[in-house]
C-alpha cells in the first residue's frame, strides 16, 4: 500500500486509522453479517451509531443543550438556501458579510428568498482580508447575519466572532472541528462534511432551538430544520455510510485528546507553513496576516510559468492536490485535521528544495 500526502481542499484527506477501521468493518459490521451500508437506519445498531455520533460531536464542540444537532444531505450549498427559508420571511432583511467566494454564493442564494444587505464585501482586494468590523454596514432589523468563518478558496479566516444581537449564521465547512469554538455565540452553524468531518453527502447543522420556530410555514419538509430536529435526522433515509464515517472521525478526535489538542497541532502546522512561505522571496501568500487561514494556505510562485513544473514534481514526490483554485491560481495546501504534521513538514522541505533547484 502506498498513501500520498493529500492536500485536497475537499473532498479531503481522512485519517488512515479511520480508513483501516472502515476496511475491517465492511464485510461484517458489528456482527450483523452485513456492511453498515446494508442495514436499516431504523435498526438498533444504526440508531446507536447516530446517538453516539451526536453525543460525541456535542462533547467535542461543547454544544449547549438548547441547540439541536442535525445531520442533513445537500451539502453546505443547500444550507445557503435553507438558512433564509428557515429564519426569514420574504420581506425580511438579512445581513451578509462577504469575504470570499462561498460567502458571495450564500448571499446570492439568499437574494432569491429575502432582502439581502451586503454589510461588508472584501472583493475590492480580491478577498485577501476581513473588513474591519466597525466598517460593516449592518441593518437595524436583520433577521440574522451570515458570514463564512473560513473562506476555503482564498484562505481567509476570521480570528474573532462578530458581535451584535442578531443570530449569527456561520458556514464553517472548512474550519469546523479544527479547534474549540464557543457555540453559544452562534444561532446556526453549518458545515459540509467533506473537509473535516467525513465523506461528502452529509452536512452538520447546529441550530439554537428557538430558531427552529422561524421556518416559513409552506417550507418543504426536507428543507425545514425542525423536521430533522423532531426525527433525530431520520425524516427520510439518511446518508448512512457518510454518517458512519463521521462517527468514526468524532471518536478518533476524542481519542486524540479532543479539539484543544487538535488545535495545537493545527496551529503549529499552519504557522510553520506560513513561516516557510514568508521567509522566501520565491513564494508568497497575499492574505493579511491577521486573517490567514489555519486550514487552507494558498501560495504563489514568483514565476507562474513554473507552476506546472512545481505541480508535476510535487506530485512525483507524493504531495498531491496542491493546485490552487482556478479563481486564485498558484498553489493551495489544505491542511485539515487529517493532514499530518509530517505531511506539512514534507511539503516545507519540498518547497525549499524546489526553490533551490531553480536557483
Ligand atoms: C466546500 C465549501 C462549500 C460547498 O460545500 P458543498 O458541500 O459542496 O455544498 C461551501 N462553503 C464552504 C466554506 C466550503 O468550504
Amino acid at each position: 500500500m502506498s498513501r500520498v500526502f493529500n492536500f485536497s481542499a475537499g473532498p479531503a484527506a481522512l485519517p488512515l486509522e479511520v480508513l483501516e477501521t472502515i476496511r475491517n468493518d465492511i464485510p461484517d459490521w458489528q456482527g450483523t453479517g452485513m456492511s453498515v451500508m446494508e442495514v436499516s437506519h431504523r435498526g438498533k445498531n444504526f440508531v446507536e451509531l447516530a446517538a453516539r455520533a451526536e453525543a460525541n460531536v456535542r462533547e467535542l464542540l461543547e454544544i449547549p443543550d438548547n441547540y439541536s444537532v442535525l445531520f442533513v444531505q445537500g451539502g453546505a450549498t443547500l444550507q445557503m438556501a435553507m438558512a433564509p427559508l428557515n429564519l426569514a420571511g420574504p420581506d425580511d432583511t438579512v445581513d451578509y458579510v462577504v469575504t470570499g467566494s462561498w460567502g458571495k454564493k450564500a448571499a446570492g442564494e439568499a437574494t432569491k428568498f429575502c432582502k439581502v444587505n451586503v454589510a461588508a464585501d472584501a472583493s475590492d482586494k480580491k478577498f485577501t482580508y476581513v473588513p474591519d468590523e466597525s466598517s460593516w454596514g449592518r441593518s437595524d432589523n436583520a433577521a440574522y447575519l451570515h458570514y463564512t468563518p473560513n473562506e476555503t478558496i482564498a484562505g481567509v479566516e476570521f480570528h474573532f466572532v462578530p458581535g451584535g444581537d442578531v443570530p449569527l449564521v456561520a458556514d464553517m465547512s472548512s474550519t469546523i472541528l479544527s479547534r474549540p469554538i464557543d457555540v453559544s455565540r452562534f444561532g446556526v452553524i453549518y458545515a459540509g462534511a467533506q473537509k473535516n468531518i467525513g465523506p461528502a453527502g452529509l452536512t452538520l447543522v447546529i441550530v439554537r432551538n428557538d430558531l427552529l420556530e422561524k421556518a416559513r410555514p409552506n417550507n418543504a419538509h426536507l428543507m425545514t430544520w425542525k423536521s430533522y430536529a423532531e426525527s433525530d435526522s431520520m425524516t427520510n433515509t439518511p446518508p448512512t455510510f457518510a454518517w458512519y464515517v463521521a462517527d468514526l472521525v468524532f471518536q478518533y478526535l476524542k481519542d486524540r485528546g479532543g479539539l484543544s489538542a487538535v488545535a495545537e497541532i493545527n496551529r503549529r502546522k499552519a504557522s510553520k507553513l506560513y513561516a516557510a512561505i514568508d521567509s522566501s522571496s520565491f513564494y508568497s501568500n497575499p492574505v493579511s496576516k491577521d486573517c490567514r487561514s489555519w486550514m487552507n494556505v494558498p501560495f504563489t510562485l514568483a514565476d507562474a510559468s513554473l507552476d506546472a513544473k512545481f505541480l508535476e514534481e510535487s506530485h512525483a514526490a507524493g504531495l498531491t492536490n496542491l493546485k490552487g483554485h482556478r479563481s486564485v491560481g498558484g498553489m493551495r495546501a489544505s491542511i485539515y485535521n487529517a493532514v499530518s504534521e509530517e505531511a506539512v513538514d514534507t511539503l516545507i522541505d519540498f518547497i525549499a528544495e524546489f526553490e533551490k533547484a531553480i536557483g
